[in-house]
């Protein structure tokens, strides 16, 4: 393995609805998920805005009913894309945060903070989230963290995976690796069964999540795990069969009560919020009530689903699934019947007709729920940031070797691509192949890298293109060295080399187009620095704001006290009515205060309030203190 990091790592498993992290402990030899400040082990992939404060995490997504507009999630589902992509476009109409398009047609997100308008791109939203998990893992370590493994959807393109890592530099980390979430997932089981994989074992990873679909097919053996072939749907998850069952009920509504919710994002939010409850029930129970009140036009909204129903509106997405099942084990030329596990990762995984299906496809195979669906995938990152780091898990000297998802090539005459490194290729790789002028004297060849599967290379997704600048020759005459290399992040780079004539040229392409630029993310690092002290400055308020009420509360129990109030005179009692009548305002008053204002108010306050009690010497917050 190459050059190690120091310092403590941890492994993210950045999801479309909810996010995991996890660290590796040496002591008890295994992965540890981090629950956060509430007590959950996995957290929202939410940002909310608000006229005082940014929020992330559970806080964020329990306040999205009442502020829809400026509550963004599914940040995964626009990193890296087009604000044209047809799948961005569909999208927009479901959101109820508004998404335009920015330079480049790169998506940004609109929302209003602090009563100001700002726009963010989807890196920095992840970003975001990425913090709040670095958070999550230092107070847990007690230590600052730098160092990380984030995983990705095996089906993120080039530029998914490069947006990905620029959201970690935002966050400040160094992001060591980028790797595949059923390749972490795979890291997980494989872990756990090393014991027994001594004989070559062919593991299956079935990883439905919130918002993207990847599948894996692995060989372990020992300590060398090496995947197969992939597949996936970066667009396929959770959300879709909340999305069809939200639909169902808008229709529901529509019929019962001709209206039409369907432009009302907070109606909407709080029927899909409503809807994914349910829909998890019916992972248990065969019918499941939605229960809104005033949902829309003050009326309520009361229905129940079936299982059977919900199978039936989200039919088409679960054969959908097979699909990409049977196309793994076709990529991998292994058979349904040499597959010895088949293992469940995402919380979709849980959907019992799902697994019905899955069963049936694999002829009755028991399905592996022994690894928790949520956690699996943070467990493999961790893992993974632990082989990367030094001292960690020098013994383990596990073995780690994953593929490219799609094709990759170049444009040639009559839009044919010409696949350089055909998908499920392993990782790293690196190919040269030589291209020739077409013309003669043609002075410059032009060249179009794509990814993707189809023979038409228009039909594929274009990743760059550069011109390279040839002497003048008869066609064919002069070879330009053409090499791609990916590396272990899955990210790739094309250089071109042309050496007849002593003429030497390199060009470096890497996919900048939509990317962020240095200059970009220099920026969007110093303002995650500003919302990181505006976040504190805002905390430090609330203390503030806290401790001055509690304390004024104390006061009116005193004040309240008869054996108190008849010691005191009244200029004591209106000094101190007074200085209450105050403290009181200034709390109410809050939007405009800093944190100073009130703990120097709250200095004075104490200083004249227990001067005068001094007089009648009583300490009575000693007391109160002890009995609240
Ligand atoms: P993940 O991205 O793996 O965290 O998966 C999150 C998705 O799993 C969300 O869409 C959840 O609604 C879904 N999910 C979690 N638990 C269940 C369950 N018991 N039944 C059905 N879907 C679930």
């Amino acid at each position: 393995m190459s050059k190690k990091f120091n310092g403590p790592a941890i492994g993210i498993d950045l999801g479309t609805t909810y996010s995991c992290v996890a660290v590796w402990q040496s002591q008890n030899n295994r992965a540890e998920i981090i629950h956060n400040e509430q007590g959950n082990r996995t957290t929202p992939s939410f940002v909310a805005f608000t006229d005082d404060q940014r929020l992330i995490d559970d806080a964020a997504k329990n306040q999205a009913a009442s502020n829809p507009a400026n509550t963004v999630f599914d940040a995964k589902r626009l990193i890296g894309r087009k604000y044209s992509d047809s799948v961005i476009q569909n999208d927009i109409k479901l959101w109820p945060f508004k998404v335009v398009a920015g330079t480049d047609d790169k998506p940004q997100i609109l929302v209003k903070y602090k009563g100001e308008e700002k726009r963010f791109c989807a890196e920095e939203i992840s970003s975001m989230v990425l913090t709040k998990m670095r958070e999550i893992a230092e107070k847990f370590l007690g230590l600052p963290v730098k160092n990380a493994v984030v995983t990705v959807p095996v089906y993120f393109n080039d530029s998914q995976r490069k947006a990905t890592k620029d959201a970690g530099l935002i966050a400040g980390l160094n992001v060591m690796r980028i790797i595949n979430e059923p390749t972490a997932a795979a890291l997980a089981y494989g872990l756990q069964k090393r014991a027994d994989c001594a004989d070559e074992r062919n593991i299956f990873i079935f990883d439905l999540g919130g918002g993207t679909f990847d599948v894996s097919l692995l060989t372990i053996k020992n300590n060398v795990f090496d995947v197969k072939a992939t597949a996936g749907d970066t667009h396929l998850g959770g959300e879709d069969f909340d999305n069809r069952m939200v639909n169902h009920f808008v229709m529901e509504f529509k019929t019962k009560h001709q209206k039409d919710m369907s432009r009302n994002p907070r109606a909407l939010r709080r029927l899909r919020t409503a809807c994914e409850r349910a829909k998890r029930t019916l992972s248990f129970d065969t019918e499941a009530t939605v229960e809104i009140d005033a949902i829309y036009e003050g009326i309520d909204f009361h229905s129940s689903i079936t299982r059977a129903k919900f199978e039936q509106l989200n039919v088409d997405l679960f054969k959908k699934c097979l699909e990409t099942v049977e196309s793994c084990l076709i990529d991998s030329k292994i058979d349904k019947s040499s597959v010895d596990d088949v293992v469940l990762v995402g919380g979709s995984s849980r959907i019992p007709k799902v697994q019905q299906l899955l069963q049936e496809f694999f002829k009755s195979k028991e399905l592996c729920a022994s690894i928790n669906p949520d956690e699996a995938v943070a467990y493999g990152a961790a893992v993974q940031a632990a082989l990367l780091s030094e001292g960690t898990m020098d013994s383990l000297n596990l073995v780690l070797r994953d593929v490219t998802p799609l094709s990759l090539g170049i444009l040639t005459k009559g839009d044919v691509m010409n696949v350089e490194i055909p998908r499920n290729t392993s990782i790293p790789v690196k190919k040269t192949n030589d291209y020739f002028t077409v013309e003669d004297d043609q002075s410059t060849i032009s060249f179009k890298v794509y990814e993707g599967e189809r023979l038409k290379a228009s039909e594929n997704n274009l990743l760059g293109l550069f011109n390279f600048a040839v002497p003048p020759a008869p066609k064919g005459h002069i070879p330009v060295k053409v090499t791609f290399s990916i590396d272990l992040d899955g990210i790739l780079n094309v250089s071109a080399k042309e050496e007849t004539r002593g003429n030497k040229q390199e060009i470096t392409i890497t996919n900048e187009e939509g990317r962020l630029s240095s200059d970009d993310v220099q920026r969007m690092i110093q303002e995650a620095e500003f919302f990181k002290a505006e976040d504190m400055k805002h905390m430090n308020k609330v203390k503030a704001m806290n401790a001055l009420d509690d304390y004024l509360y104390n006061m009116r129990k005193v004040m309240k006290d008869d054996s108190v109030a008849s010691m005191l005179t009244s200029i004591d009692k209106m000094k101190i009515n007074s200085a209450m009548i105050k403290g009181k305002h200034l709390i109410e008053g809050k939007q405009n205060q800093d944190a100073f204002v009130f703990v120097d108010f709250l200095k004075e306050l104490e200083s004249t309030f227990e001067s005068t009690l001094n007089k009648v010497n009583k300490s009575y917050f000693d007391e109160d203190s002890d009995s609240d």
